[in-house]
């Protein structure tokens, strides 16, 4: 365990604010006024945005043996041009924040795995110096990102060689550490990490023949596509898929085939690529198993929380944010979401803001509306607002169903249009937002519905 805090909850045996500790079987207990699951970059920004709030006692619990989460293996430069004006590495970025938190003395505990959060916010975690133990929290934040597709969720026809990773996996390997997976590589979905990817392998004396995506688009950011394949002459083969993986031991070729319109391969289109190694970038998971074990309400569409615009899941004083409540194109969008939940949480905990527990306050409660994400609108994040408690305004984040040129984002509360703004190109790799603001929702009645749609005109 490592801690940054030098105050009352500082002690790794029992101290202040620990109980049962002496007790040979018993199970210590802690209490602090906010536990956060992950100290990824949503974990700390939400624990450093509720220590300004004025909360006493914070503790972050993170299973790695460092505090920042995947920033550590993205070596490449791109993040902070919103946060800091300025373009840093992941590890930069992550390093800013771990700073902030040790400037403020925040608690944290490291290579601690959380293994149960209860619906009465009791969380239940183990490291090597303590075994399993106990957290009685005022508030929890859950912050612990996403996980990758693996190859066992995509049905690959062919043998089971060694090979095949997924990108996030050839990631570490590479940046942290210093191997390379493969000479002959074939990508498999065109999501970020796996552009990404396709450049380092490439920087890194590797040969990328060719990233393959299902999709008639790519699933990640326009600027990953210039900067990762078109500068390095990669090409992206779109509506594309592989229908086979040879090789017994290690991987010998991977056949991909064009895809009909049902996403079916076309018999006759075929091509097979000599090579040893498969990457698989095809989508992040977040990690909601705790989540699920808490109670917490699941948007089937986000697979995060459904939450309100306190960033409040269905359980009272469980909040979620960053890639465990949806998954995230940029870091800066993940730091400023997750330093709205620790805020939020911090009011919480102070029963400040009409935010003490209670069925009122819940997403979906009678004095909320819902958001409801419809025409080509796949989500929102927040699925609910109150008027009478939202801040000035609301940043509403949503993705698309598929690729639209000039149409408009339109926000209607009840019949009355609020909002209706017109966007050049939106695809489904990229992260939309509108703002709500709340003299929108003044003239709101209970039972009216806030949708967000995209219309031609
Ligand atoms: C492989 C990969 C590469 C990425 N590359 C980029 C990129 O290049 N650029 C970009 O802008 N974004 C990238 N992203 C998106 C990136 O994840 C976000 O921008 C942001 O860093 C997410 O922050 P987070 O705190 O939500 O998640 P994370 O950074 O993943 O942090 C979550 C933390 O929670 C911890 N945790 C999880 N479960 C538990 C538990 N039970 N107990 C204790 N701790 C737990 C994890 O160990 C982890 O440290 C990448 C994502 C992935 C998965």
């Amino acid at each position: 365990m490592t801690s940054m805090a030098t105050g009352a909850h500082a002690g790794a045996t029992a101290g202040a604010g620990e109980k049962g500790g002496t007790a040979a079987a018993a199970v210590p207990e802690l209490e602090r006024d906010i536990v956060i699951v992950g100290g990824g970059s949503a974990g700390l920004a939400a624990a450093i945005a509720a220590h300004d709030a004025g909360v006493a006692s914070v503790l972050v619990l993170e299973r790695e043996p460092q505090l920042g989460g995947i920033l550590n293996q993205c070596i490449h430069n791109g993040f902070g041009l919103h946060t800091f004006k300025e373009e840093l590495t992941g590890p930069e970025y992550a390093a800013r924040y771990v700073a902030k938190a040790r400037e403020r003395n925040i608690e944290h505990m490291l290579r601690t795995t959380v293994l149960d959060v209860s619906p009465g916010r009791v969380v239940t975690a183990v490291n090597a110096e303590r075994g399993i133990f106990r957290v009685r929290a005022g508030a929890v934040v859950l912050a612990m990102g996403c996980r990758e597709r693996p190859r066992g969720a995509l049905n690959i026809c062919g043998t089971r060689p060694a090979g095949v990773y997924t990108a996030g996996t050839a990631q570490r390997l590479v940046n942290i550490d210093g191997l390379l997976p493969g000479r002959e590589v074939v990508i498999l979905g065109s999501g970020d990490i796996g552009l990404i990817m396709a450049r380092r392998l490439t920087l890194e004396g590797a040969h990328v023949a060719c990233v393959a995506e299902l999709m008639p688009y790519s699933g990640g950011l326009k600027r990953n596509i210039v900067q990762c394949l078109d500068d390095f002459g990669i090409p992206l083969k779109l509506s594309h898929t592989v229908v086979n993986v040879e090789g017994e031991r290690r991987v010998e070729a991977v056949t991909i085939a064009r895809v009909d319109d049902h996403l079916r391969p076309i018999p006759g289109t075929e091509v097979r690529y000599p090579c040893d190694t498969l990457l698989l970038s095809v989508g992040l998971l977040p990690e909601n198993e705790l989540s699920r074990q808490a109670g917490v309400r699941i948007n089937p569409v986000t697979r995060g929380a459904f939450v309100n615009d306190q960033l409040m899941t269905s359980v009272p004083g469980v909040f979620a944010c960053g890639n465990v409540l949806h998954v995230h194109d940029l870091v800066d969008y993940v730091s400023e979401e997750s330093a709205h939940a620790g805020a939020c949480a911090a009011r919480y905990m102070q029963g400040a803001a009409g935010l003490a527990a209670g069925e009122k306050d819940l997403p979906g409660a009678a004095t909320e509306l819902a958001i409801e994400a419809t025409g080509g609108v796949r989500y929102t994040v927040p699925s609910f607002v109150s008027p009478g408690r939202m801040d000035d305004s609301l940043r509403l984040r949503f993705r698309v169903g598929a690729v639209y040129q000039n149409r408009y984002v339109s926000v209607y509360v009840g019949d009355r249009r609020v909002t209706h703004r017109r966007k050049p190109v939106m695809a489904p790799g990229e992260m939309q937002e509108v703002t709500l603001r709340r003299a929108d929702l003044a003239d709101a009645r209970p039972g009216d519905v806030v949708r967000v749609l995209l219309e031609d005109e």
